[in-house]
């Protein structure tokens, strides 16, 4: 029988198999079975989450890599993932995590507190929920975010956005920001690619705009052929114009051949220009290109004078024309997000941290 933690969102069905309400795919599951994301189990009556209190590892990596760019700019998070994932996307770019189904990639045993406590130690400004989707870990997630919030330090989640919405106000109750990736816009990318829909990410999205207050950016990483047409970049960033607001930072990211697209070629940087361009004509005003060199594509400009206001070369920091309220320098205008009064100091570094929970037990 699979062990674990008693897990939230699920309900006995008439005929004897328990519903996992946590994400769309609402796995109908009988004894011993486990869901799609591999993580979650039915063991006798209830579904349990075994992955509780056990990661992947622990990297501290710089905020801009989640990738957030108007969100405490230059600081450390510190990032960690489980294993197993709610959706199959043919492009995984860490299927190694994802995809693990033998727990042999958890090595480490971490409590919420231990968490905290390393977050403190390596002057990580915030906790990042990352490698692979949280939503699957939910219920350790929210722990590590109560006690994270508790502490004073910042929560992030990296997410797919593919969750119920029964769920999603706990997932996010004590998140401070997010990144949504947004892999296409259409429902025929998401079924053929990701076995998923469309529909309920941007339902996820219009929910973290409309009814929180966590500050959002969104990624779409582009492939060559198959979400990269003129069209659907056009129409992707006008309803993010029209639904969320034309200040919600968006990001284009580089496809590298990974996972079962082995053959498909790395994204162009000119595709990326382009995107960015069109994202712009919509009226976005905060596009980014990512995983390419391109400084001006990922600098921050103001909007109302087009002053640099945080210059970029990769993951550090060049430039900072902000005063101590977020404010151009230049011209007084407010830039949209999460700043302190200074960049954050980590610069492009990575490193790994080791967390063990002293009584190697990190259940609650
Ligand atoms: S969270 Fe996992 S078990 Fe639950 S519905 Fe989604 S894939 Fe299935």
């Amino acid at each position: 029988m699979p062990q674990g933690v008693r897990g939230r969102y699920w309900h006995m069905l008439g005929d004897g198999r328990i519903q996992c309400d946590l994400c769309p795919r609402l796995c109908k599951l009988n004894e011993g079975q486990r869901g799609l994301c591999f993580v979650r189990a039915r063991s006798g009556d209830e579904i349990v989450l075994t992955t509780y209190g056990r990661s992947s590892g622990f990297c501290v990596d710089p905020i801009e890599k989640k990738p957030l760019n108007h969100f405490l700019p230059g600081t450390a998070a510190l990032s960690f993932g489980t294993a197993g994932c709610n959706l199959t996307c043919k492009f995984c770019q860490n299927w190694d995590i994802s995809k693990a189904t033998a727990f042999d990639r958890l090595q480490e045993v971490a409590s919420p507190v231990a968490i905290v406590a390393a977050a403190a130690r390596s002057g990580s400004h915030s906790i990042a929920y990352t490698y692979n989707d949280p939503v699957i870990f939910l219920e350790y997630a929210v722990d590590v975010a109560a006690a994270a919030r508790a502490a004073g330090v910042k929560n992030v989640a990296v997410t797919a956005g593919y969750i119920s919405d029964v769920a999603r106000e706990e997932f996010f109750r004590d998140m401070d920001a997010a990144n949504v990736d947004l892999k296409a816009f259409t429902d025929g990318f998401y079924r053929s690619l990701c076995s998923a829909h469309l529909a309920p990410v941007l339902e996820t999205l219009e929910y973290l705009k409309r009814e929180t207050s966590v500050w959002l950016e969104i990624t779409t990483l582009l492939i060559p052929g198959r979400n990269d047409s003129d069209l659907e970049v056009a129409t992707l960033s006008e309803w993010v114009v029209d639904r969320l607001g034309p200040d919600v930072p968006l990001h284009f990211s580089a496809f590298h051949p990974d996972w079962k697209m082995q053959s498909t070629p790395m994204t162009p940087a000119a595709t990326l220009k382009r995107a960015r361009e069109i994202a712009e004509k919509a009226g976005l005003r905060y596009v980014y290109t990512g995983n390419i060199h391109d400084e001006a594509g990922q600098s921050t400009y103001c909007h109302d004078c087009g002053a640099c206001l945080i210059g970029r070369d990769g993951y550090r920091i060049t430039a900072w024309n902000l005063d101590a309220s977020g404010r151009c320098s230049a011209c007084g205008f407010a830039l949209p997000g999460v700043f302190e009064a200074g960049p954050g100091v980590w610069g492009p570094r990575r490193a790994q941290v080791r967390i063990s929970s002293v009584d190697g037990d990190a259940t609650p």
